[in-house]
């Protein structure tokens, strides 16, 4: 057996509560610090409001709502100054917060809701008609449903009127944090964030306090020269997805580094936020690179702040990267993992950067390239199903022992579902993906879920979705092969309005409709995607 570990050395894993690692905080971060500003608003809340909020909203959760150990909140939102306020509130009291996609239907909230347990919401007023809807399909009173900002709206109030006031939020008079023990922090959920992991439909990763914990301590371990209270984050990414979340509100607490808070990604208001906040590190998905490489528009901006930017969620190509290298003066590296590692597992340097790598194996892992045919592990140089083992590995699927089960063996190795290649230099590069899902622009599309909206349609009889790249545009979109019903009439332009009608803008079948006879499957009914992929390309136009 051949196992990768990380040649930094093992850290130290948190034994407490994700909040009171957050605040431990080793940079010694003043109270009066700007730790979060808005980039709109301006609005600012330091170091010293964000503990004490955090603490406020928890008092407000326990005592007017009964908020309990293993209660769920749900955050249906984009991004906000405050989110990691409301994200780590429920923490405090050993109760579980979970994120939801704002771009999502209310039969996709209704979904996550019901599956993670939510009792209570905080939505963004611009998503409250949604937030409704989804609520009512699960029976959520009104009343447990509040809003991000200061103003109430139909009668929903914000969620700070839960906190205790100013004056009654001195020491003593607000809850203590639910202090945990070594074993209760790795058992306890503290986050549970949906993900589609290998195969079926969306399911929710329940990642413990201390998989929360410990993965910023393995990406902090990884940390370029900049000091985090000299450096400026651009937070764009959505808050609702790991990536986001990680590095933005876990680490950022934890290192005290600034953030500046973009609540969508509009590529003017991000350029123009990077110019005015000097920005020093972006973190950014593949098509936003390509975008600060193609798009004229950046030379109306003063971009020279940026000294380093990481790249994630989804695969970058090497000339991707080298094109960024000759426009700009920065550092650029890769980051790898899913929301099943918390979602961490590799990361490159910023001081040795390998172009097209995806990174290096981070510390307190264990990482094994294993054959899919034949289970062996591969010889260095081969391709491999990447296999990882550590303290990071998510608790498991809620309700789903299952599909847990299929993901996690019984050794501990969490299967990724990602081939991979590593170097001699142990550098890894993720070089085909063995799994159904499919990325559009970082954002996850679960091939099984538009299979099955597809199949309630009475003219579809079978259908295939799979993803196909778009290397011009840096993406990769869905494409739906389709088997109609005998006399039907159905249109490829027909069936992705269907489609469009039912989902989240980033499902919608970007890459078009196929018809086709049959699906090609195995003898045990599984979909043969190789294949389509080769019908595919012997066949890239449709007649
Ligand atoms: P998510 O759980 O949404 O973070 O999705 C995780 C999946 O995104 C991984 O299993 C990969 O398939 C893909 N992914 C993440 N980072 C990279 C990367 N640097 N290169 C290639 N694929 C990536």
């Amino acid at each position: 057996m051949t196992i990768y570990r990380s040649r930094v050395p093992d850290q130290p894993v948190p034994k407490t509560n994700a909040y009171t690692f957050a605040v431990s905080n080793p940079n010694k971060t003043p109270d009066s610090y700007p730790v979060i500003v808005d980039a709109q608003t301006k609005q600012i809340i330091t170091y010293g409001e964000w503990k004490r909020d955090t603490r406020r909203l928890a008092t407000g959760l326990q005592r007017k709502l009964g908020f309990k150990r293993g209660d769920v909140l749900a955050l249906f939102s984009f991004n906000q100054v405050d989110y990691s306020v409301a994200l780590f509130a429920p923490l405090i009291l050993g109760a579980i917060t979970t994120t939801v996609n704002s771009a999502y239907t209310a039969q996709e909230l209704a979904y996550q809701l019901k599956d993670a347990g939510a009792s209570t919401m905080v939505a963004h007023p611009e998503l409250l008609s949604v937030a409704i809807e989804g609520a009512s399909m699960v029976g959520m009173p009104r009343e447990r449903i509040f809003l991000f900002g200061t103003e109430a709206k139909d009668g929903f109030l914000p969620y700070s009127t839960l906190m205790p006031s100013l004056d009654q939020s001195r020491e003593g008079q607000l809850v203590e944090v639910l202090e945990m023990d070594e074993q209760t922090a790795k058992t306890t959920t503290a986050l549970i964030c949906y993900s589609s992991g290998t195969t079926g439909k969306s399911k929710g990763v329940e990642l413990s306090h201390t998989n929360v914990a410990v993965n910023a301590v393995q990406v902090v371990s990884f940390d370029g020269p900049v000091h985090p209270h000299d450096n400026v984050v651009l937070s764009v990414l959505p808050m609702y997805h790991l990536y986001s979340l990680q590095l933005h509100l876990v680490c950022g607490i934890y290192t005290g580094t600034q953030s500046i808070v973009l609540q969508k990604f509009n590529f003017e208001e991000f350029l123009r936020a990077i110019q005015e906040f000097k920005i020093k590190t972006l973190n950014l998905v593949p098509p936003q690179v390509l975008l600060m490489v193609k798009s004229p528009l950046v030379d109306q901006y003063d971009l020279s702040s940026v000294i380093q930017m990481n790249v994630g969620a989804a695969p970058i190509s090497k000339e991707l990267i080298e094109a960024i290298l000759a426009k700009y003066s920065l550092a650029i590296r890769q980051a790898y993992g899913m929301s099943e590692l918390s979602p961490g597992s590799h990361l490159g340097r910023y001081d040795k950067m390998v172009h097209g790598s995806a990174g290096l194996v981070l510390p307190n892992q264990e990482v094994r390239l294993v054959d899919p045919e034949t289970g062996r592990d591969a010889a260095p140089g081969e391709r491999g199903e990447i296999w990882v083992r550590g303290p990071n590995v998510m608790l498991g699927y809620r309700n789903n022992p299952e599909a847990t089960r299929a993901t996690i063996d019984p050794e501990g190795w969490l299967h990724t579902g990602d081939i991979g290649v590593v170097d001699a230099e142990e550098n890894f590069f993720i070089v085909d993906r063995m799994k159904e899902l499919i990325k559009y622009k970082g954002f996850q599309v679960a091939p099984a879920e538009l299979e099955a909206i597809l199949l309630t349609h009475a003219e579809i009889l079978d259908t295939a979705v799979i993803g196909v790249d778009d290397p011009e545009q840096a993406i990769e979109v869905p494409l739906a092969f389709v088997v109609k019903s005998a006399d039907s009439g159905l249109t490829a332009e027909q069936v992705v309005s269907f489609v469009s009608s039912k989902v989240a803008p980033h499902k919608k079948l970007r890459g078009g409709v196929r018809f086709i006879d049959a699906i090609p499957k195995s003898a045990a009914g599984k979909i043969l995607r190789k294949d389509l992929r080769a019908v595919l390309q012997r066949d890239p136009q449709p007649v």
